[in-house]
């Protein structure tokens, strides 16, 4: 086993703090990434307080990993030493039932093995993540960086960027369709520029009126204050496509009521509590409501591809590890612009 240095969180109740632990060697497909940037994605939050009831402690979050290739296994293709090389939400599945053979593996029917909080099949143990200075996977789940592109700012790519590409390319969002963006947060803001290139005529709903500028600048062609129910009203049944973000607890049906006849709505937000849905909002103009979970990998390699070669990254906030339990703080106080990228090298500093 290999010493590894990370943050993790002990008890929902208590703060990220300094943690040391081992990494499996690597085998014969494996890489060793030394981590330069993770982003910090709500999902780090939830999953750490245990919002969603399935933690194990401790808890190493991080999902959103940019590195270089520090050693690899005697078997690996892909990858040579010194390579830049991304990890996002997953790093093993089965590969072998119907979702992983369709690329599937965020629905891996046995289970995909998450970046960290999941059964790590080489150990035994739990998977830990990003929050860390280096991390150990499978060479099939390590993901090639365009060298264009900003590397801190690449980083949310990995769970932010995916989680929006992945909807807006499955429901076919593309030129003069009309669609709204819920909440200007890390995912929300990449789905605006995502939606943007694609040509849509996008539209961000937004709870905080002082991000509506940002929000013009990000490519939304409109801006929504969602608490004013006249500017809302403005937009009945217009829209072909929403994408809700909003990781807190929200009413569906005023979106739901945004779209047009046969319209979509796809919920990527994971809020602690299930949110009520009225019959009346999907039966009358017989909407849709659907869900989206990250994407697979030959979908992630596609999307950082697109962003090479469109020179789309994240707009981020650079933190020092020590910073990370106020970064949590603004998170849920809707504040950050608009995704907290940790700088690793700031944990030799913390170490
Ligand atoms: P984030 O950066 O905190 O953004 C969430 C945004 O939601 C906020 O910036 C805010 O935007 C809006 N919001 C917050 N509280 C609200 C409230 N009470 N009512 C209305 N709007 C509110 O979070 P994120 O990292 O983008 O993640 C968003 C959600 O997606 C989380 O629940 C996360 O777990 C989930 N997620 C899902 C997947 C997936 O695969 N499905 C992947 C990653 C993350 P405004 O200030 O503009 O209103
Ligand atoms: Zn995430
Ligand atoms: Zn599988």
């Amino acid at each position: 086993m290999t010493a590894a240095f990370g943050y993790a969180s002990q008890t929902a109740a208590s703060p990220l703090a300094p943690f040391s632990f081992e990494r499996r060697p690597p085998g014969p497909h494996d890489v060793q990434i030394d981590i330069l940037y993770c982003g910090v994605c709500h999902s780090d939050l939830h999953q750490v307080r245990n919002e969603w009831h399935n933690t194990v402690y401790p808890c190493v979050p991080g999902h959103e990993i940019v590195g270089k290739v520090a050693t690899v296994g005697d078997q690996i293709r892909k990858f040579k030493v010194g390579d830049t090389a991304a990890i996002g939400c997953l790093v093993d599945s089965c590969r072998e039932c119907p979702s992983c053979r369709e690329h599937l593996e965020q629905f891996c029917e046995k289970g995909p093995i998450l970046t960290y909080n999941s059964p790590e099949k080489q150990t035994g143990g739990t998977t830990y993540g990003g929050y860390s200075n280096m991390i150990v996977a499978d060479e099939d789940f390590v993901l090639h960086v365009p060298q264009n592109l900003n590397l801190a700012a690449v980083a949310p790519l990995l769970c932010a960027g995916i989680t929006t590409y992945s909807p807006l390319r499955r429901w076919n969002v593309s030129k003069g369709q009309k669609v709204g963006i819920v909440g200007l947060g890390g995912l929300g803001h990449m789905a605006v520029k995502f939606a943007n290139a694609f040509g849509a005529n996008v539209v961000l709903f937004t709870t905080s009126p002082g991000k509506s500028k940002d929000a013009k600048r990000l490519g939304a062609h409109e801006v929504v204050v969602s608490r004013n129910e006249e500017e809302m009203q403005a937009h009945a049944r217009s829209f072909d496509f929403i994408i809700d973000t909003v990781s807190a607890q929200h009413d569906l049906n005023a979106y739901l009521n945004l779209l047009k006849r046969d319209g979509t709505m796809v919920l990527v937000g994971v809020p602690e509590q299930p949110l009520p849905v009225a019959s009346f909002s999907l039966i009358f103009q017989r909407r849709q409501l659907v869900g989206s979970l990250i994407g697979g990998l030959a979908e992630t390699q596609e999307m950082l591809d697109f962003c090479g070669k469109h020179g789309i990254t994240s707009d981020i906030e650079k933190i020092n590890i020590r910073q990370i339990n106020e970064a949590y703080d603004r998170l849920l106080k809707s504040d950050v612009k608009y995704r907290f990228v940790i700088d690793m090298a700031s944990l030799q500093q913390a170490a």
